[in-house]
């Protein structure tokens, strides 16, 4: 950087000092003008001879060492080295923007932890995170980053999570919670179980999907790589038309040399190749500051063109944590009842399985459970102390031919049958996520047409639901099958540009999840499978964020389409000036310089969510 200003400096001087020397002698101006343009063309002449070499020849260093050159060689030396001096001021200027947008996305995305405090036998030992294992214990202590998942097993303390969640609430910990790597630690000291290794953890799942993320390229994008190629041969053959035919009628031949060459400076597409990937970028970069991590630029372009919203009921719209609200045993006793589901339920990571195992309180007998088999959509059955239990929904009571008498009050009901006798059923509820009615109303704000649920649970307990939180269709009773489906049936009801989003939690729909044109999981730090299918994560569990990132992604095309349009707005306007010599090739190079910094500028904006 320096060294590029004391380069433009240098050659300034120079160009300077050549324009005010007043001398006879042709070839001191000459050696002059000459010193000027190599201060800070040689690198540009030296970038062009290189990609020519490797058989790229058409780019903005070739463009713009044929027009000096060539105004050189009609005459034209001022012109000469004023473009490649316009061309260096240009460039530094637009490698600070660019520097100073992607310092503010890293600044955004400084999680990764530099060290973890190990315990050993011999006390506290500082060691990258990496050479951490699952099971050892860490040390937290105040105002560390906590550099690993894991479980807290001493300590009482609050976490900032604002850099994971953008959740500016502090979160408080004590013994047995999680806690998750990349959040700060407040003023307790924690000791930790470490559940994850550090690759796997969640600072690392996050920052592998930002850096995947700038890899994956959007249709835009593409467009543009397309359009390069199509457009500079053209433009070249266009200036060699200028330069040649208009002379062979009128003559002239250094005029029309000189328009052509001015030409292909104003023909370089710099604003182009420069602000559309920064867009992008920018985009992406503001929403992960409010926990949404959007996995690319194509994500973005399809959020921005959100039509259909899709979502779960369960641990998506609602929080997933159920609440047991009734007991109704039907020939063995309520503790038996219990007992059973929860042996059954040890193994599965359902909400339903959590809750039935709280009620139970106790650690499941492993010793006497066997043959476990999750039946997605429908429940879990297993062998218990020799016995076939089946613990579910109706659709698993009639599977396994149990007469069971259905339940009639509300909430989201498990049945419980003993080999293929009914036991009982256990009735539970979930609540509500704070924000999932106004995300509706919010959806609809940014031009969502149509709202709906699909959920595996019983009809009464979905329309319940459905009816609270405002959304216009239910689809209930579902198998994670029948989920792909109408996923499939609601891709084909939308209209041909409009984008079908399906947000789930992964649990029983990480295949709907990847069939939709827009993944959005939740629960981002839970499931695996829905992080890993999803285009879209929600790392605070908030459906009110899908609403965020269909303001932000049709921000950030607003963005792109701008740059796209005003840059090659302008840049036809200059070359049909150019080509009839209106304007020089000061002018060009100015215009050209002028545009890409404007294009940089408004990049930058995507990055500004308020
Ligand atoms: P949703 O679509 O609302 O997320 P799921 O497809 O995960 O629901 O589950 C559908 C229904 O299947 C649940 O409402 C529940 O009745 C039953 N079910 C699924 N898994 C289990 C389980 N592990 N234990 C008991 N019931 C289950
Ligand atoms: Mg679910």
């Amino acid at each position: 950087m320096k060294k590029q200003l004391m380069e433009i400096i240098v050659s300034a001087v120079i160009f300077i000092i050549a324009l005010l020397v007043k001398t006879d002698i042709w070839f001191i101006k000459l050696a002059l003008f000459l010193a000027a343009w190599l201060v800070v063309g040689w690198k540009v002449l030296w970038k062009a001879i290189r990609n020519i070499a490797r058989g790229q020849v058409f780019d903005e260093d070739f463009l713009m060492t044929i027009a000096s050159v060539g105004a050189f060689i009609i005459g034209e030396y001022p012109e000469a080295v004023a473009v490649m001096l316009f061309f260096a001021v240009g460039e530094m200027l637009e490698k600070a923007a660019v520097r100073k947008s992607r310092e503010s996305i890293a600044e955004l995305m400084d999680i990764r932890p530099d060290y973890a405090n190990l315990k050993t036998e011999d006390g506290l030992i500082k060691v990258d995170p990496d050479e951490v294992n699952v099971g050892d214990i860490i040390v937290i202590k105040p105002g560390e980053r906590v550099p690993l998942d894991g479980v807290v097993i001493e300590g009482i303390s609050s976490l900032d999570t604002s850099s994971i969640t953008g959740e500016s609430m502090p979160r408080d910990v004590r013994e047995n919670d999680e806690i998750i790597s990349g959040c700060v630690n407040g003023s307790g000291v924690l000791a930790v179980r470490v559940t994850r290794e550090f690759d796997e953890s969640t600072v690392s799942r996050i920052l592998e999907l930002v850096e995947d993320a700038a890899a994956k390229k959007a249709r835009t994008e593409s467009f543009i790589t397309r359009f390069a190629a199509v457009y500079t041969p053209a433009v070249c053959i266009a200036a060699v038309l200028v330069a040649v035919i208009p002379p062979l009628f009128v003559g002239n031949w250094a005029t029309w040399i000189y328009r052509a060459l001015s030409f292909l400076v104003v023909s370089c597409p710099c604003a182009l190749v420069i602000s559309v990937p920064l867009s992008f970028f920018g985009g992406i970069g503001g929403a992960s500051r409010l926990g949404i991590l959007v996995k690319g630029s194509s994500a973005i372009e399809q959020l921005s063109k959100a039509e259909v919203a899709v979502f779960d009921k369960t641990g998506t719209l609602t929080k997933g944590v159920f609440a047991v609200t009734s007991i109704v045993p039907a020939g063995v006793d309520e503790d038996e009842l219990i007992k059973l589901a929860a042996h059954v339920e040890s193994f599965s990571s359902h909400p339903v399985a959590r809750c039935i195992r709280e009620k139970y309180g106790k650690t499941p007998d492993e010793s006497i459970i066997s043959n476990v088999q999750e039946i997605a959509g429908q429940g879990v059955t297993a062998e218990v102390s020799g016995e076939a239990v089946a613990v579910g929904n109706a659709r698993l009571m009639e599977s396994v031919g149990a007469q069971f008498t259905p339940y009639d009050g509300a909430g989201t009901v498990v049945y419980v049958a003993v080999d293929g006798a009914y036991a009982g059923c256990i009735a539970v509820e979930d609540v509500l996520r704070d924000d999932a009615k106004e995300t509706m109303a919010e959806l609809k704000a940014v031009g969502v047409k149509r709202t709906v649920m699909l959920t595996g649970d019983n009809r009464k307990s979905a329309e319940k639901t459905a009816e609270k939180v405002g959304i216009d269709t239910v689809y209930s009773e579902l198998l994670p099958q029948d989920k792909v489906e109408l996923a499939e049936k609601l891709i084909s009801e939308k209209s041909e540009k409009g984008v079908m989003l399906y947000a789930g939690d992964g649990i029983n729909d990480a295949p709907v999840l990847a069939r939709a044109d827009v993944g959005i999981a939740m629960g981002g730090l839970g499931s695996d499978a829905a992080v890993e299918a999803a285009d879209v994560v929600i790392m605070t569990d908030e459906p009110s964020k899908i609403a965020r990132a269909i303001k932000i992604s049709k921000k950030t095309m607003d963005i792109v389409r701008q740059n796209i349009i005003f840059s090659i707005g302008v840049k036809l306007l200059v070359l049909v000036l150019t080509a009839f010599g209106v304007v020089g090739m000061w002018a060009a190079v100015f215009a050209d310089v002028g545009v890409s910094m404007i294009a940089v500028l408004n990049a930058l904006r995507a990055m500004k969510t308020e």
